[in-house]
Protein backbone atom coordinates (compact mmCIF):
# COMPACT_ATOMS: atom_id res chain seq x y z
CA UNK A 1 0.00 0.00 0.00
CA UNK A 2 1.25 3.32 -0.61
CA UNK A 3 0.78 6.47 1.69
CA UNK A 4 -0.30 8.74 -1.21
CA UNK A 5 -0.46 8.75 -5.14
CA UNK A 6 -0.78 11.41 -7.01
CA UNK A 7 -2.14 11.22 -10.70
CA UNK A 8 -0.89 13.33 -13.23
CA UNK A 9 1.89 15.40 -13.43
CA UNK A 10 1.81 18.59 -14.83
CA UNK A 11 3.28 21.61 -12.92
CA UNK A 12 1.02 20.76 -9.61
CA UNK A 13 1.37 16.82 -9.37
CA UNK A 14 5.31 17.54 -9.51
CA UNK A 15 5.37 20.09 -7.03
CA UNK A 16 3.09 17.83 -5.23
CA UNK A 17 5.89 15.02 -5.63
CA UNK A 18 8.93 16.83 -5.11
CA UNK A 19 7.44 18.15 -1.37
CA UNK A 20 5.84 14.72 -0.55
CA UNK A 21 9.54 12.87 -1.27
CA UNK A 22 11.39 15.59 0.43
CA UNK A 23 8.78 14.74 3.29
CA UNK A 24 10.25 11.09 2.71
CA UNK A 25 6.59 10.13 2.06
CA UNK A 26 7.59 8.16 -1.14
CA UNK A 27 4.83 8.85 -3.37
CA UNK A 28 3.97 6.96 -6.50
CA UNK A 29 3.49 9.71 -9.37
CA UNK A 30 0.74 7.91 -11.96
CA UNK A 31 2.44 9.57 -15.51
CA UNK A 32 -0.55 9.35 -18.22
CA UNK A 33 -0.68 10.06 -21.80
CA UNK A 34 0.76 13.48 -21.86
CA UNK A 35 3.34 13.29 -19.53
CA UNK A 36 4.74 16.89 -17.83
CA UNK A 37 1.15 18.19 -19.14
CA UNK A 38 -0.10 21.06 -21.10
CA UNK A 39 3.32 22.64 -21.32
CA UNK A 40 4.85 20.33 -23.61
CA UNK A 41 2.49 21.14 -25.76
CA UNK A 42 4.00 24.96 -25.61
CA UNK A 43 7.00 26.48 -26.64
CA UNK A 44 9.39 28.81 -24.53
CA UNK A 45 7.90 29.67 -20.66
CA UNK A 46 8.85 33.22 -20.44
CA UNK A 47 6.64 34.04 -16.77
CA UNK A 48 7.92 30.92 -15.12
CA UNK A 49 9.69 33.29 -12.00
CA UNK A 50 13.49 32.14 -11.76
CA UNK A 51 14.09 31.75 -15.59
CA UNK A 52 14.87 35.24 -16.69
CA UNK A 53 16.13 33.70 -20.23
CA UNK A 54 12.97 32.01 -20.05
CA UNK A 55 12.83 28.27 -20.86
CA UNK A 56 11.03 25.68 -23.20
CA UNK A 57 8.03 24.03 -21.54
CA UNK A 58 9.11 20.35 -22.34
CA UNK A 59 12.89 21.08 -20.34
CA UNK A 60 10.49 22.88 -17.18
CA UNK A 61 8.50 19.50 -17.04
CA UNK A 62 11.79 17.48 -17.10
CA UNK A 63 13.26 19.41 -14.80
CA UNK A 64 10.63 19.21 -11.79
CA UNK A 65 10.46 15.45 -12.34
CA UNK A 66 13.86 14.87 -11.97
CA UNK A 67 13.76 17.25 -9.44
CA UNK A 68 10.85 14.93 -7.50
CA UNK A 69 12.98 11.81 -8.90
CA UNK A 70 16.14 12.96 -6.89
CA UNK A 71 14.16 13.02 -3.55
CA UNK A 72 12.69 9.10 -3.99
CA UNK A 73 9.29 9.68 -6.00
CA UNK A 74 8.45 6.71 -7.68
CA UNK A 75 7.14 7.62 -11.43
CA UNK A 76 5.01 4.93 -13.33
CA UNK A 77 3.13 5.30 -16.75
CA UNK A 78 -0.32 4.11 -16.90
CA UNK A 79 -4.37 4.95 -17.38
CA UNK A 80 -6.51 5.23 -14.20
CA UNK A 81 -9.58 3.91 -15.19
CA UNK A 82 -11.31 3.89 -12.11
CA UNK A 83 -10.72 4.80 -8.40
CA UNK A 84 -12.77 3.70 -5.47
CA UNK A 85 -12.76 6.00 -2.71
CA UNK A 86 -16.19 4.42 -0.45
CA UNK A 87 -13.63 3.66 2.52
CA UNK A 88 -9.82 4.28 3.00
CA UNK A 89 -7.60 3.03 1.69
CA UNK A 90 -8.45 3.88 -1.63
CA UNK A 91 -8.07 1.54 -4.40
CA UNK A 92 -6.99 2.36 -7.99
CA UNK A 93 -7.42 0.19 -10.99
CA UNK A 94 -4.71 1.29 -13.27
CA UNK A 95 -4.39 -0.36 -16.99
CA UNK A 96 -1.02 -2.33 -17.09
CA UNK A 97 -0.89 -2.49 -13.20
CA UNK A 98 -4.42 -3.98 -11.60
CA UNK A 99 -5.28 -2.84 -8.58
CA UNK A 100 -3.31 -0.13 -6.31
CA UNK A 101 -3.95 1.09 -2.56
CA UNK A 102 -3.29 4.34 -1.24
CA UNK A 103 -4.39 5.98 2.26
CA UNK A 104 -4.14 9.37 0.35
CA UNK A 105 -4.76 10.61 -3.08
CA UNK A 106 -3.75 13.68 -5.40
CA UNK A 107 -5.64 14.67 -8.41
CA UNK A 108 -3.76 16.36 -10.56
CA UNK A 109 -4.83 15.39 -13.99
CA UNK A 110 -5.62 19.33 -15.37
CA UNK A 111 -7.58 20.13 -18.06
CA UNK A 112 -7.39 19.77 -21.67
CA UNK A 113 -7.75 22.77 -24.38
CA UNK A 114 -10.96 21.64 -26.80
CA UNK A 115 -9.58 21.93 -30.58
CA UNK A 116 -11.92 22.30 -33.29
CA UNK A 117 -10.90 18.75 -34.61
CA UNK A 118 -10.55 20.25 -37.91
CA UNK A 119 -7.91 19.63 -41.10
CA UNK A 120 -4.72 21.21 -40.64
CA UNK A 121 -4.88 22.36 -36.61
CA UNK A 122 -3.68 19.62 -34.88
CA UNK A 123 -0.05 19.57 -36.99
CA UNK A 124 0.20 23.17 -36.62
CA UNK A 125 -0.04 23.23 -32.89
CA UNK A 126 3.12 25.28 -32.30
CA UNK A 127 3.67 26.04 -35.92
CA UNK A 128 0.52 28.89 -35.78
CA UNK A 129 -1.64 27.05 -33.84
CA UNK A 130 -2.26 27.72 -30.02
CA UNK A 131 -4.50 27.45 -27.48
CA UNK A 132 -3.23 29.90 -24.92
CA UNK A 133 -2.82 33.36 -25.32
CA UNK A 134 -0.77 34.17 -22.27
CA UNK A 135 1.97 31.88 -23.55
CA UNK A 136 2.76 32.13 -27.16
CA UNK A 137 0.83 35.63 -27.68
CA UNK A 138 4.05 37.00 -27.38
CA UNK A 139 5.50 35.29 -30.55
CA UNK A 140 2.73 37.19 -32.77
CA UNK A 141 3.99 40.55 -32.51
CA UNK A 142 3.13 42.87 -35.13
CA UNK A 143 0.80 39.81 -37.07
CA UNK A 144 -2.12 39.05 -37.82
CA UNK A 145 -4.12 36.47 -35.59
CA UNK A 146 -7.51 34.63 -35.92
CA UNK A 147 -9.26 33.48 -32.53
CA UNK A 148 -12.08 31.39 -32.42
CA UNK A 149 -15.06 30.78 -29.83
CA UNK A 150 -17.74 33.23 -28.56
CA UNK A 151 -17.19 32.58 -25.22
CA UNK A 152 -15.93 34.74 -22.13
CA UNK A 153 -12.06 33.10 -23.13
CA UNK A 154 -12.14 34.34 -26.68
CA UNK A 155 -12.87 37.86 -25.97
CA UNK A 156 -10.42 37.47 -23.09
CA UNK A 157 -8.10 36.31 -25.22
CA UNK A 158 -8.83 38.38 -28.46
CA UNK A 159 -8.22 41.19 -26.03
CA UNK A 160 -4.84 40.20 -24.65
CA UNK A 161 -3.37 39.28 -28.09
CA UNK A 162 -3.85 42.74 -29.51
CA UNK A 163 -0.90 44.43 -27.33
CA UNK A 164 0.77 42.27 -29.51
CA UNK A 165 -0.61 41.47 -32.99
CA UNK A 166 -1.42 43.84 -35.65
CA UNK A 167 -4.80 42.89 -36.00
CA UNK A 168 -7.63 40.28 -34.59
CA UNK A 169 -10.36 38.73 -35.85
CA UNK A 170 -12.67 37.27 -34.07
CA UNK A 171 -13.86 33.71 -36.19
CA UNK A 172 -17.31 32.39 -34.14
CA UNK A 173 -19.57 30.02 -35.66
CA UNK A 174 -23.09 32.21 -34.70
CA UNK A 175 -24.11 35.73 -34.81
CA UNK A 176 -24.82 35.72 -31.22
CA UNK A 177 -22.25 35.77 -28.84
CA UNK A 178 -21.83 33.64 -25.72
CA UNK A 179 -19.78 36.10 -23.55
CA UNK A 180 -20.59 38.08 -21.19
CA UNK A 181 -21.52 41.88 -22.07
CA UNK A 182 -18.87 43.29 -20.03
CA UNK A 183 -16.18 41.33 -21.74
CA UNK A 184 -18.19 41.45 -25.08
CA UNK A 185 -18.41 45.11 -24.94
CA UNK A 186 -14.86 45.54 -23.88
CA UNK A 187 -13.43 43.63 -27.56
CA UNK A 188 -16.34 45.85 -29.38
CA UNK A 189 -14.66 48.77 -27.90
CA UNK A 190 -11.28 47.87 -29.16
CA UNK A 191 -10.37 48.88 -32.62
CA UNK A 192 -8.02 46.28 -33.15
CA UNK A 193 -10.52 43.65 -33.18
CA UNK A 194 -12.75 43.07 -36.37
CA UNK A 195 -15.40 40.36 -36.32
CA UNK A 196 -16.37 37.50 -38.77
CA UNK A 197 -19.12 36.19 -37.24
CA UNK A 198 -21.91 33.28 -38.45
CA UNK A 199 -18.36 31.54 -39.80
CA UNK A 200 -17.87 27.43 -39.26
CA UNK A 201 -14.30 27.11 -39.25
CA UNK A 202 -13.70 24.24 -41.99
CA UNK A 203 -9.83 23.87 -42.35
CA UNK A 204 -6.56 25.23 -41.25
CA UNK A 205 -4.24 26.52 -43.91
CA UNK A 206 -0.58 26.31 -43.73
CA UNK A 207 2.75 26.50 -46.00
CA UNK A 208 6.74 25.74 -44.88
CA UNK A 209 6.34 28.67 -42.27
CA UNK A 210 3.34 27.83 -40.49
CA UNK A 211 -0.37 28.93 -40.82
CA UNK A 212 -1.35 31.02 -43.68
CA UNK A 213 -5.14 30.67 -43.42
CA UNK A 214 -8.44 29.85 -41.91
CA UNK A 215 -11.33 28.17 -44.10
CA UNK A 216 -14.54 29.24 -42.86
CA UNK A 217 -18.14 28.54 -44.22
CA UNK A 218 -20.21 31.85 -43.95
CA UNK A 219 -23.35 30.32 -42.37
CA UNK A 220 -25.63 32.94 -44.16
CA UNK A 221 -24.31 32.51 -47.57
CA UNK A 222 -23.33 28.82 -47.61
CA UNK A 223 -20.35 30.16 -49.47
CA UNK A 224 -16.67 29.01 -48.18
CA UNK A 225 -13.96 31.81 -47.46
CA UNK A 226 -10.22 32.01 -46.76
CA UNK A 227 -9.55 34.43 -43.93
CA UNK A 228 -5.38 34.64 -44.10
CA UNK A 229 -3.57 34.93 -41.14
CA UNK A 230 -0.34 34.12 -39.30
CA UNK A 231 -1.96 32.77 -35.97
CA UNK A 232 -4.44 31.04 -35.11
CA UNK A 233 -5.94 30.94 -31.16
CA UNK A 234 -8.80 28.11 -30.27
CA UNK A 235 -10.40 29.28 -27.47
CA UNK A 236 -13.89 27.72 -27.21
CA UNK A 237 -12.69 25.90 -23.77
CA UNK A 238 -11.24 23.43 -21.39
CA UNK A 239 -12.14 20.17 -19.97
CA UNK A 240 -11.22 19.09 -16.94
CA UNK A 241 -10.09 15.51 -16.79
CA UNK A 242 -12.19 13.96 -14.27
CA UNK A 243 -14.09 11.07 -16.17
CA UNK A 244 -12.31 8.45 -14.26
CA UNK A 245 -13.54 9.68 -10.90
CA UNK A 246 -17.17 8.55 -11.87
CA UNK A 247 -18.79 11.14 -10.21
CA UNK A 248 -17.35 10.69 -6.01
CA UNK A 249 -15.49 14.11 -6.54
CA UNK A 250 -17.82 17.45 -6.25
CA UNK A 251 -17.63 19.49 -9.12
CA UNK A 252 -19.27 22.70 -10.06
CA UNK A 253 -21.71 23.16 -12.83
CA UNK A 254 -18.47 23.06 -15.61
CA UNK A 255 -16.67 19.56 -14.03
CA UNK A 256 -14.01 21.10 -12.08
CA UNK A 257 -13.78 19.91 -8.75
CA UNK A 258 -14.59 21.28 -6.20
CA UNK A 259 -11.90 22.18 -2.91
CA UNK A 260 -12.59 23.51 0.39
CA UNK A 261 -11.94 27.46 -0.08
CA UNK A 262 -8.23 28.01 0.77
CA UNK A 263 -7.13 24.50 0.79
CA UNK A 264 -7.02 21.57 -1.95
CA UNK A 265 -9.35 19.52 0.08
CA UNK A 266 -12.12 17.81 -1.86
CA UNK A 267 -15.38 16.50 -0.22
CA UNK A 268 -13.44 12.52 0.46
CA UNK A 269 -11.63 12.77 3.11
CA UNK A 270 -7.60 11.96 2.58
CA UNK A 271 -8.67 13.02 -1.46
CA UNK A 272 -6.73 15.99 -2.50
CA UNK A 273 -7.12 18.55 -5.66
CA UNK A 274 -4.49 21.05 -6.93
CA UNK A 275 -4.24 22.63 -10.80
CA UNK A 276 -6.04 23.04 -13.66
CA UNK A 277 -8.56 20.27 -12.33
CA UNK A 278 -9.72 22.53 -9.79
CA UNK A 279 -9.08 25.63 -11.33
CA UNK A 280 -10.95 27.36 -13.34
CA UNK A 281 -9.63 31.09 -13.11
CA UNK A 282 -6.19 31.58 -13.62
CA UNK A 283 -4.34 28.11 -15.25
CA UNK A 284 -1.15 29.11 -15.17
CA UNK A 285 1.97 26.85 -14.77
CA UNK A 286 2.82 28.99 -11.71
CA UNK A 287 -0.76 28.85 -10.26
CA UNK A 288 -0.64 25.05 -10.88
CA UNK A 289 2.65 24.74 -8.81
CA UNK A 290 1.75 26.64 -5.94
CA UNK A 291 -1.93 24.28 -5.30
CA UNK A 292 0.25 21.18 -5.93
CA UNK A 293 2.75 22.79 -3.03
CA UNK A 294 -0.62 23.23 -0.72
CA UNK A 295 -1.49 19.45 -1.97
CA UNK A 296 1.37 18.13 -0.33
CA UNK A 297 0.99 20.19 2.83
CA UNK A 298 -2.63 19.27 3.86
CA UNK A 299 -1.45 15.61 2.73
CA UNK A 300 1.31 15.64 5.09
CA UNK A 301 -1.02 16.90 8.02
CA UNK A 302 -4.01 14.41 7.21
CA UNK A 303 -1.67 11.77 7.27
CA UNK A 304 0.05 13.19 10.40
CA UNK A 305 -3.36 13.07 12.20
CA UNK A 306 -4.23 9.82 10.84
CA UNK A 307 -1.63 8.30 12.22
CA UNK A 308 -1.77 9.86 15.64
CA UNK A 309 -5.45 8.90 16.24
P1 LIG B 1 -17.59 28.62 -23.13
O1 LIG B 1 -18.30 29.68 -22.35
O2 LIG B 1 -18.08 27.24 -23.07
O3 LIG B 1 -17.57 29.11 -24.63
C1 LIG B 1 -17.05 28.30 -25.64
C2 LIG B 1 -17.29 28.99 -26.98
O4 LIG B 1 -16.67 28.22 -27.99
C3 LIG B 1 -18.76 29.11 -27.34
O5 LIG B 1 -19.02 30.35 -27.89
C4 LIG B 1 -18.96 27.99 -28.34
O6 LIG B 1 -19.90 28.31 -29.35
C5 LIG B 1 -17.61 27.89 -29.00
N1 LIG B 1 -17.37 26.52 -29.45
C6 LIG B 1 -17.39 25.38 -28.71
N2 LIG B 1 -17.09 24.32 -29.46
C7 LIG B 1 -16.88 24.80 -30.72
C8 LIG B 1 -16.54 24.19 -31.94
N3 LIG B 1 -16.33 22.87 -32.05
N4 LIG B 1 -16.41 24.97 -33.04
C9 LIG B 1 -16.58 26.32 -32.95
N5 LIG B 1 -16.90 26.96 -31.81
C10 LIG B 1 -17.05 26.20 -30.70
O7 LIG B 1 -16.03 28.52 -22.70
P2 LIG B 1 -15.04 29.67 -22.19
O8 LIG B 1 -15.17 30.89 -23.00
O9 LIG B 1 -13.71 29.00 -22.08
O10 LIG B 1 -15.55 29.96 -20.72
C11 LIG B 1 -15.66 28.91 -19.75
C12 LIG B 1 -16.10 29.51 -18.41
O11 LIG B 1 -15.06 30.32 -17.87
C13 LIG B 1 -17.33 30.40 -18.54
O12 LIG B 1 -18.12 30.22 -17.41
C14 LIG B 1 -16.74 31.78 -18.57
O13 LIG B 1 -17.64 32.77 -18.12
C15 LIG B 1 -15.54 31.64 -17.66
N6 LIG B 1 -14.50 32.62 -18.01
C16 LIG B 1 -14.56 33.86 -17.43
C17 LIG B 1 -13.62 34.82 -17.76
C18 LIG B 1 -13.70 36.14 -17.10
O14 LIG B 1 -14.72 36.51 -16.59
N7 LIG B 1 -12.63 36.92 -17.09
C19 LIG B 1 -12.63 34.55 -18.69
C20 LIG B 1 -12.60 33.29 -19.29
C21 LIG B 1 -13.55 32.34 -18.95
P3 LIG B 1 -21.49 28.41 -29.04
O15 LIG B 1 -21.64 29.69 -28.31
O16 LIG B 1 -22.08 28.39 -30.40
O17 LIG B 1 -21.81 27.19 -28.22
Amino acid sequence: MHKTIIIGTGPAGLTAAIYLARANLNPLVIEGPEPGGQLTTTTEVENFPGFPEGIMGPELMDNMRKQAERFGAEFRSGWVNSVDMSQRPFKLSVEGMGELTAETLIISTGASAKYLGIPGEKDNVGRGVSTCATCDGFFFRGKKIIVVGGGDSAMEEANFLTRFASEVVLVHRREELRASKIMQDRARNNPKISWSLNRTPLEVESGPLGVTGMKVRNNETGEVETIATDGLFVAIGHTPNTKFLGGQLETDETGYLIVKPGSTETNVPGVFACGDVQDNKYRQAISAAGTGCMAALDCERFLENAESH
